[in-house]
């Protein structure tokens, strides 16, 4: 199987890492070619508004979008989830693929990034959350509510897109790894999350 990771900028070798731990090929996504033979892509966290500005260059996003409303199975991180969200407060709508809404740098500058605990569907463990975003509102009956942190919801799922606001790819933990393989591993027919 082979997993393709945007890599404008952010944290994509560690999404890397991640899959390569569990069996799978990633393939650094750069440019419209690279997404030839992907099986599933992974968005990562960085900084949305960078990531904008380096499309401009390529259009990489343009195709990106066309390969996840094809049905291929698609994780979000932080930057990544912003990329994706139908309502963007503080930054603009990119590549909308999910019905939710997030306010950018939610919980404060670079300094009140936190590790808190998250229930990431049956299980709780410690995250980061790194100037994270926050999903304010959910716009469809279509998505799931897969992640909470207190009252906040952290991660949320439609379709073939999970999109999260914290890094599980910097904890590498047992539950997510088993996790991202099965989701993988699903293929196409994980649109029946
Ligand atoms: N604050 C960043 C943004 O607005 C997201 C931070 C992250 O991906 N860890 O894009």
């Amino acid at each position: 199987m082979k997993v393709g990771i945007l890599s404008f900028q952010g944290s994509f070798l560690d999404h890397s890492k991640s899959v390569s731990e569990i069996g799978f090929h990633p393939l650094l996504i750069k440019q419209s070619k690279d997404l030839d033979s992907i099986d599933a892509l992974i968005l990562p966290g960085g900084e949305s508004t960078a990531m904008k500005k380096i499309n401009d260059f390529s259009g990489l996003l343009g195709n990106v979008d066309e390969i996840i409303k094809d049905g291929t199975p698609t994780l979000t991180t932080c930057a990544g989830t912003i990329l994706l969200a139908k309502e963007v407060i503080d930054g603009d709508e990119t590549i909308p693929n999910i019905d939710i809404e997030v306010i950018r740098n939610a919980y404060g500058r670079q300094a009140e990034s936190f590790e808190g605990s998250v229930k990431f569907f049956e299980n709780e463990d410690i995250y980061c959350f790194i100037r994270a975003p926050k999903i304010t509102k959910i716009l469809s009956d279509e998505v799931n509510i897969i992640a909470e942190h207190n009252d906040d919801i952290v991660g949320t799922s439609q379709k073939n897109v999970v999109a999260l606001t914290f890094h599980p790819e910097l904890n590498n933990d047992d539950y997510y790894l088993n996790w991202l393989y099965d989701f993988i591993q699903e293929g196409k027919n994980v649109r029946s999350l």
